[in-house]
């Protein structure tokens, strides 16, 4: 709670709305934004609405005003709950995380870019050599991923396309000692497709001349991170190869299927160190293990190739990606720490991931992001709860049951074993033979048909002439993520080393390859279910991110969209959990500091025994004896109205 801020900006902390309802929250909500107040709490979360302008928030004076100050005594910032989660971190030793959430373009990135800065200036003040270098490395880390993580979309133009987690390690002193990194699902099928208006990810203009900049910033920021040459061309190598077999073309003489033009194998097999005979190979056959345990080559069509060019394309970049991301991990690992001799080891993790998305036409990626956003919200919901209770169990204040949407029910459908969507479409997709997606949906129709939650996409899109196209159209193929073993055993045989690396597994003969492999739903499922027990044993802090409108404008404030997401976001339901029980707490000796001169008793000083007694008579003095607990440490108040009164005094005196 905010008491520095007038309230010709609003209500700073929403919990103070004198009713919770959607009309009072927005109205909050738009006030401030065309106010310049871009942050407000519920609470510790930090609500944010993205300012499409430069703010001068962030200086170094911001910095120092939030330092190790109390989350109420400043306005509301992302400072506040950095520092928040800093404290818990380095007073009470607890691993705390930062989760970020919001649509694209709602100012996600922006924000852990802030809380990034923000703990690598208030940690290290003695200028330690081997801190700051690594502090130097997990800042540049986010221009790396940027780049190759990144690309303009029509929403955002710098909108992440993978899911970022970021452990940041310190040690007793609370100086940074390392870190990791976790990526989520990029979308790699934009390396071959982009929507109109749309990019491929920045990386590959950072090559030509329209983002030279950009791209000095990325080699001295890979040169820092340590990346030696040879890793640096090897990158652009890899990028060079993808945009040439962007280029490539196959044509059928009526026997068989040839690449149009020659000279690109040839670039290929120079750019990857591979022989250009194995390259034409594997772009124009596959081997198969036949029945009978016989391996033979079996030579593509036209469209099989297209699609085979597609899926290594698709992979090379995917790896690489994945790669850059090891890279940087191992370079930020925390080394030689030993607990005994330091202490221990304290995380504060930031996540940034993607937000609920629904377009036009949504595919598998938005049904995995959105899957995502149901696991997160219901983590949300659980940790916020548990650590409402968990504060009333401590302060030995009695806790009462509050309802709320459970939206395990969702996450169910989508994930449990057997029955949930997610293994609908795997069972589609191992079945031998030809299993469309519109098979697959009438199956999932069948099988759901009764899930209160489940509605069927069938009839939800028609385009012109080519019939129903549905929801699911290229499901199947994107969750079996196929790529021919070819290509992996033509990358492992690369006689670059980089490259090699790459692709551990493509020394697997035919007849060693896995048939079931796991498939991409199910891998995002894991990886997800990961995420989501790595943050529950964490303390956790939330910025919740909204867009507010779509022309990316500093002065427009679209009422329906905001309300939209303020909705989905569940922020109404965490304003009330909040309020259920006692919308503000305070430390007892906190609350008195404040208001001590309303008081005869207490002004200058009291005589008391305790400063809870001297607390217990300002409030009987006031009268609202009967709208606050008294907890072990903390004065708890149930209603904003009584401190609206002690305010007011405070303010009249
Ligand atoms: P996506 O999910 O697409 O990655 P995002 O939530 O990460 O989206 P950002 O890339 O952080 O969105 O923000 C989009 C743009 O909005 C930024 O490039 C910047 O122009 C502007 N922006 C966001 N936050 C701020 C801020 N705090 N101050 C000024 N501009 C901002
Ligand atoms: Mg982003």
């Amino acid at each position: 709670m905010a008491e520095l801020e007038g309230l010709e900006f609003g209500k700073s902390d929403f919990v103070l709305l004198d009713e919770v309802t959607m009309e009072q929250f927005m109205e909050n909500l738009k006030l401030r934004f065309e106010k310049g107040r871009i942050y407000t709490f519920i609470g510790e979360v930090v609500v944010s609405v993205n300012p499409y302008r430069e703010m001068d928030i962030y200086g170094k004076e911001t910095i120092d005003a939030y330092r190790g100050r109390e989350l109420y005594e400043n306005p509301p910032h992302l400072y506040a709950v950095s520092d928040a989660a800093y404290k818990a971190m380095k007073r009470r030793a607890k691993d705390t995380c930062i989760v970020i959430s919001g649509e694209s373009g709602a100012g996600k990135t922006e924000a852990s870019k802030y809380i990034m800065q923000y703990i690598a200036a208030i940690t290290n003040p003695t200028q330690r050599a081997e801190v700051e270098s690594v502090k130097n490395v997990l800042l540049k880390s986010n221009c790396v991923l940027e780049a190759f993580g990144n690309a303009k979309t029509n929403r955002n133009d710098n909108s992440s396309r993978f899911g970022k987690y970021m452990d940041i390690n310190f040690n007793f002193n609370g100086d940074p000692t390392g870190g990791h990194i976790n990526n989520y699902l990029l979308e790699k099928s934009r390396v071959v497709h982009q929507q109109d208006g749309e990019r491929n990810f920045h990386s590959f203009y950072q090559t030509t001349n329209n983002d030279r900049t950009s791209h000095k910033a990325v080699m001295s920021a890979l040169n820092v991170i340590g990346f030696s040459e040879e890793e640096i061309n090897s990158i652009y190598q890899i990028l060079a190869t993808i945009l040439l077999l962007g280029n490539m073309q196959f044509e059928c003489d009526g026997e068989s299927v040839q690449i149009v033009g020659l000279e690109a194998v040839n670039h290929i097999s120079e750019l990857t160190a591979t022989d250009p005979e194995s390259v034409s190979k594997s772009l124009l056959y596959r081997t198969v293990a036949t029945g009978g345990g016989e391996v033979i080559e079996k030579g593509h069509s036209e469209q099989d190739a297209c699609f085979g060019r597609d899926a290594f394309a698709k992979a090379l970049y995917e790896r690489l990606f994945g790669w850059i991301v090891s890279r940087i991990n191992t370079v930020i690992e925390v080394k030689d720490y030993n607990p005994m001799l330091h202490g221990k080891n304290t995380v504060i993790g930031v996540l940034d991931i993607y937000g609920f998305e629904i377009f036009d036409n949504n595919s598998f990626e938005q049904f995995c992001i959105n899957y995502c956003n149901e696991k997160l919200q219901q983590l949300f919901i659980e940790l916020i709860l548990r650590q409402e209770q968990g504060e009333y169990q401590r302060e030995g204040i009695t806790w009462q049951h509050i309802d709320y949407f459970n939206n395990q029910i969702i996450v169910d459908l989508v994930e449990q074993p057997h029955k949930g969507i997610i293994s609908i479409l795997d069972e589609a997709c191992l079945t031998v033979g030809n299993v469309t997606d519109t098979v697959c949906l009438d199956s999932m129709d069948t099988k759901l048909a009764q899930h209160p939650h489940y509605t069927s996409r069938k009839t939800d899109r028609k385009y012109g002439g080519e019939g129903d196209v549905t929801f699911m159209e290229g499901f199947l193929d994107k969750n079996k993520d196929m790529l021919f073993q070819d290509f992996k055993r033509l990358m492992y045989n690369s006689a670059n080393p980089v490259l090699k690396e790459m692709w551990p597994d493509g020394h697997l003969s035919i007849t060693e390859v896995t048939k079931r492999p796991l498939t991409a739903a199910t891998l995002f499922k894991n990886s997800i279910v990961a995420l989501v027990d790595k943050l529950a044993c964490k303390e956790p802090y939330y910025v919740r991110c909204i867009k507010p409108n779509e022309m990316k404008s500093p002065v427009l404030f679209d009422d329906a969209r905001c309300q939209h997401q303020v909705a989905y976001l569940g922020l109404m339901e965490n304003v009330m959990v909040r309020r259920a029980g006692f919308a503000y707490r305070q430390p007892y000796s906190r609350f008195l500091q404040r208001y001590k001169m309303t008081c005869e008793y207490t002004w200058p000083q009291h005589l008391m025994a305790s400063d809870r007694e001297a607390v217990e008579t300002i409030v009987t003095q006031h009268g609202f004896q009967d709208d606050v607990a008294y907890g072990h440490t903390k004065l708890f108040v149930r209603t904003p109205r009584s401190l609206f009164t002690l305010e007011q005094e405070r303010a009249a005196l």
